[in-house]
């Protein structure tokens, strides 16, 4: 275990010798402790190759050893990260990526069964999605890539077509990060519109306004990740039809449980391509089809949108090279494992599950509607819950749920959406609502106790975030990191909710390079013992 210096050097790098300290960052035993580090990550000596391999027994115990400290997500406690469809969907996916690890996408004519299995998963996918027959698409490693690819065809399209050179794409604020990321890889701009803010729903109107004759999509999203509601896609979609633009929809969370809950009798409205005007969809087998991870799928309404996506380079003394996807050499384990997973669960697989997660979804949205002081944000149509509190302080809430097994993700105020906790439901929560309600009325209790010392964390935090809007704010930003408690080697800090009050409180400029540098920490092998 090792533990950072328990003298927070944030005063020092910031406020000029005045003591730094977050008085709630109290421990069990009631010592100052926000700057507790696990060492997990932890590589105390310069790391080789080792002279002689190790024997296969050790090599498995290490990897075992390594993931002590990891998220506990098969006990079913954790909404985030992982889709566990349980035992048996795990060891078909296992077997399957397994089976094909060595196999190369990278030619599809020397491996026709990985190119099977892409055109048969595009096919379901396509059908799944209601797509007429010319809809075509590409298998990709998630759900970015397949936003960063449907972003590329626009631009080389409206570029070919239409002579545009300084591209806009325009998304609700709450799109996915990854189209942001997309615009960045890309050189495209972003421009976000507003929501509703009891709804979160894009506001069309604004959409149309924002429209300039270098835009050349609109994006909506069924159903966004955050608050887990679905954009008037229909809306979106008739407008880019009538401006002459593409309309790209990101069902990647959404687009594969949502028909299923429809089927199940929910209010769904259409977002696929029944919808006249969509042009491209992205979905993830990866999140709620259960395939592990680095599988999703990019579709176009027909071939001729989604040729601009490949690229072949004949200006190399190599082999032919021609890649649809980013990936050049790509293993065949993702695809075959998705291939594997869908056949094995099947469609009333899939639509049991959806039962028991439909659900969940209306028994945890009632459940925390009920609990004073919350208020569950939008009225989610997907199994995605976002809720927050103007009475009590909500990270603080994440904080207490952890110490009862439970992780729930925090999600930092942006555009009209406060500070809020989220909840990803997947199917292994399923046994655990009535725990969780219990645990979370329990720890929204502990919050409000904590409440006075929580503000003064968030006062403290908005003072930094006061310095570090002047000009020597990138200057402070490895030292602020490093008082954080992040230390190098994945090192973390235990105390969440005040880093969050922090984060929260930062101009979003700031914040992304203070991001960088905690990412930039974090991948830094840790030297000191
Ligand atoms: C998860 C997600 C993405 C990004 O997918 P990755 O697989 O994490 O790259 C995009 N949009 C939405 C709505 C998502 O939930």
């Amino acid at each position: 275990m090792a533990t950072a210096n328990p003298e927070p050097n944030l005063s020092r790098c910031l406020l000029a010798g005045e003591r730094f300290s977050f008085k709630n960052a109290v421990s069990e035993n009631g010592t100052q402790c926000h700057l507790t580090l696990s060492a997990n990550g932890s590589t105390l000596l310069p790391m080789r190759i080792p002279s002689q391999g190790w024997s296969k027994e050790e090599v498995f115990q290490k990897l075992e050893d390594a993931r002590k400290a990891d998220l506990a997500w098969r006990g079913g406690k954790a909404f985030a990260y992982v889709y566990d469809g349980g035992a048996e969907i795990e060891e078909v996916a296992k077997k399957a990526y397994a089976s094909f690890l060595t196999e190369n996408g990278l030619d599809p004519t020397s491996f026709p069964s990985l190119l099977r299995f892409e055109n048969e998963l595009v096919d379901m996918a396509r059908t799944h999605l209601n797509g007429p027959e010319e809809v075509r698409g590409s298998f990709t490693s998630g759900g970015t890539e397949s936003i960063i690819l449907a972003l590329k065809a626009a631009r080389d399209l409206a570029r070919e077509q239409r002579g545009i050179t300084a591209p806009e794409v325009i998304v609700p604020v709450t799109a996915h990060a990854a189209f942001h990321k997309a615009g960045h890889y890309l050189g495209i701009k972003i421009r976000t519109t507003g929501v509703d803010a009891q709804s979160f729903r894009a506001d069309v109107a604004e959409m149309a306004a924002a429209i300039n004759d270098q835009t050349i999509m609109l994006v909506g999203s069924a159903s966004g990740y955050a608050h887990g509601v679905i954009d008037p896609i229909a809306e979106i979609a008739a407008l880019a039809a009538e401006r002459g633009l593409l309309c790209h929809v990101d069902g990647c969370i959404g687009g594969f449980l949502l028909p299923y809950f429809e089927r199940l009798g929910a209010k769904i409205a259409p977002f696929d391509f029944r919808v006249p005007g969509v042009t491209s969809m992205s979905m993830d087998f990866h999140k709620y089809a259960l395939a592990p991870k680095g599988a999703s799928v990019v579709l176009y309404r027909n071939d001729d949108l989604r040729r601009p996506q490949f690229y072949a380079c004949a200006s190399w003394a190599g082999y032919t090279m021609i890649n649809p996807t980013i990936q050049s050499s790509k293993s065949g384990g993702p695809l075959a494992a998705a291939w594997a997973v869908l056949n094995y669960v099947g469609d009333s697989g899939y639509l049991e599950i959806a039962r028991k997660l439909l659900e969940a979804k209306n028994a945890l949205v009632a459940g925390i509607r009920k609990i004073p002081g919350l208020t569950v944000m939008g009225d989610p149509e997907m199994s995605l819950i976002a809720f927050t509190s103007e009475t009590v302080p909500v990270f603080p809430i994440a904080d207490a749920m952890k110490k009862r097994g439970f992780y729930i993700q925090p999600q930092l105020a942006y555009g009209p959406s406060r500070e809020n906790l989220h909840l990803t439901i997947q199917p292994s929560n399923v046994p655990w609502v009535e725990e969780l309600l219990r645990c979370l009325a329990e720890s929204v209790e502990e919050a409000k106790a904590g409440r006075a010392a929580y503000e003064e964390a968030k006062a403290t935090g908005a003072l930094f975030a006061e310095q570090l809007a002047g000009p020597n704010a990138v200057a402070m930003l490895p030292g602020l990191v490093a008082s954080l408690g992040v230390g190098g080697g994945g090192a973390m800090p235990s105390n969440m909710a005040d880093i969050n009050a922090l984060l929260n409180a930062l101009p979003r400029p700031i914040q992304e390079k203070l991001l960088v540098f905690f990412a930039s920490m974090l991948f830094t092998p840790q030297r000191e013992g």
